[in-house]
């Protein structure tokens, strides 16, 4: 299995710490808001990762954070007048509902940064005690030249950096020994949230949170880091410089970074206000059209959300659905797998390890996906009511198999039928006789869930799907 290595700038061959292991680290959302469509990518892109490891046999340790502690998150606090824990909570919440509906597995583990604080403090103070850190009037930085290494993910030399600074006396940094020394611990302001530390009341880094999460539930040395690709510098620089100068360990073997979801070919930002949260979105697709959008191209290019490709998404999700439906329709013949359907076996085989093929290649999932359709055409073509059931149960499990391992669910959604919606409607209005409003509001908030409008007529209850 190859994956291109942001370390190298190159495909290498996988080659686990730990035969038969998979440990790998991603970096997760900040929860100040909704999750967006852009922070929605490393989440699928890396959870098909894992799925095609697991696919393979692998056992997987998948750690992935949310970042619960920031100043976005403080921000939004104030503004609510709340506890920052009010709005870290409610939008981790809400970020994992999202990341159900998205089909994204659960992590093996979802630290929560505010719940490491111990091994943060740990970590700072062993960088202090390895001459890696300094404390200046409670702020603790890491001291960035003590690292030899420093540059070698992002490819940027540590004099260049340092001329491209703003000075010291500019940022205000004055306890800083260096420009380019960056923050590990910092003190506690009026109305932020803080715990004790042996250098004052404080919360910790950014970059130090993932170095100590990710050390605590994959040991020193992992196999895959991840996150999108503006995570590269600082964040990742940083906690190698960290994780590398605390453990004396290589960090992570293989860096993996997702390219950038751009909306109608610009940026998508919260700056620029074009961005769409996957709460909207999923008001308007099912998310498995999402997900299935995404895997559409390779994860290392950018891609252009549009509601053209979204469309041209759903058409091709719906081309497999239907598919997958004939073929549990299907009865055929009685029996095994007979001679004159050799072929087609062979050739379901061969779209199998095209499939295997695309994701050995650094997880080419478009190729993958152009491998279902093909097994799809050849479902459609040479699997008939004539063929016997081993053939058509082969070659509907190869689909569904295939399937799954993108995270791709073929079974279609249970729809509501007439006769349970006559029902409700008949409760509610009986709920609404007994003045029970609460129940009346109930039953039509569910049906709503479901595209199923109500309307009150003089003739009585309509209802229509939306
Ligand atoms: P954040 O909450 O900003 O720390 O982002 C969480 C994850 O989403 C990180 O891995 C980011 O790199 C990634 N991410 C943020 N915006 C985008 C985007 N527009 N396209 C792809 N990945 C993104
Ligand atoms: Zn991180």
């Amino acid at each position: 299995m190859k994956i291109y290595n942001t370390m190298t700038r190159k495909k290498e061959d996988f080659e686990p710490v730990e035969p038969g292991k998979v440990r790998m680290y991603v970096c997760g959302p900040t929860v100040y808001n909704y999750i967006h469509i852009g922070n929605a990518r490393p989440m699928i892109v890396f959870d098909t990762v894992r799925r095609y490891f697991e696919y393979k046999g692998y056992d997987v340790n998948y750690v992935s954070n949310f970042t619960d502690v920031d100043d976005k998150i403080i921000k939004k606090a104030n503004e609510e007048g709340v506890d920052a824990s009010v709005i870290s909570e409610r939008f981790i919440k809400e970020a994992q509902k999202d990341m159900e509906g998205l089909n994204v597995k659960e992590a093996t583990h979802h630290p929560k940064a505010t719940e490491e604080i111990g091994g943060m403090i740990d970590m700072i103070q062993t960088l202090i005690d390895k001459g890696h850190a300094y404390n200046a009037d409670g702020t603790v930085y890491f001291r960035t030249r003590s690292f030899n290494g420093y540059g070698k993910l992002s490819k940027k030399n540590i004099d260049d950096l340092e001329a491209g600074h703003r000075s010291i006396a500019v940022t205000g940094e004055e306890g800083k020994e260096d420009p380019l020394d960056f923050v590990l611990w910092k003190p506690k302001k009026e109305g932020e949230p803080s715990w004790p530390s042996p250098w004052g009341e404080g919360r910790p880094g950014w970059h130090i949170e993932c170095s100590v999460m990710s050390k605590k539930y994959l040991g020193d040395e992992i196999d895959i880091h991840a996150g999108g690709e503006d995570l590269i510098f600082p964040h990742h620089e940083n906690e190698i410089a960290q994780s590398e100068a605390a453990n004396d360990h290589t960090f992570a073997k293989y860096w993996m970074h997702n390219g950038f979801l751009n909306i109608d070919n610009v940026k998508m930002s919260k700056s620029l206000g074009n961005f769409f949260t996957v709460r909207e979105i999923s008001e308007k697709y099912d998310l498995q059209v999402l997900r299935f959008f995404m895997l559409s191209a390779h994860y290392r290019s950018p891609l252009n959300f549009s509601a053209d490709l979204m469309a041209a998404s759903k058409n091709g999700l719906e081309r497999i659905l239907t598919a997958v439906d004939r073929l549990k329709e299907l009865k055929g013949t009685d029996g095994q797998i007979r001679a004159d359907e050799k072929a087609v076996v062979e050739q379901t085989e061969a779209l199998v390890k095209k499939f295997e093929d695309a994701m050995e290649d650094d997880f080419n999932t478009a190729d993958a996906v152009s491998a279902i359709f093909e097994m799809v055409k050849l479902a459609n073509v040479s699997v008939t009511e004539d063929s016997s059931a081993g053939l058509i149960g082969l070659v509907r499990t190869k689909i569904e198999t295939l399937c799954d391992v993108l995270g791709i669910i073929t079974d279609r959604k249970q729809e509501i039928l007439d006769g349970e919606i006559e029902a409700l409607i008949q409760e509610r209005q009986e709920a609404r006789k007994a003045r029970n409003f609460a129940r009346a509001d109930e039953i039509r908030d569910m049906l709503a869930k479901q595209g199923i409008l109500l309307e009150d007529t003089r003739e009585g209850v309509k209802w229509k799907r939306a």
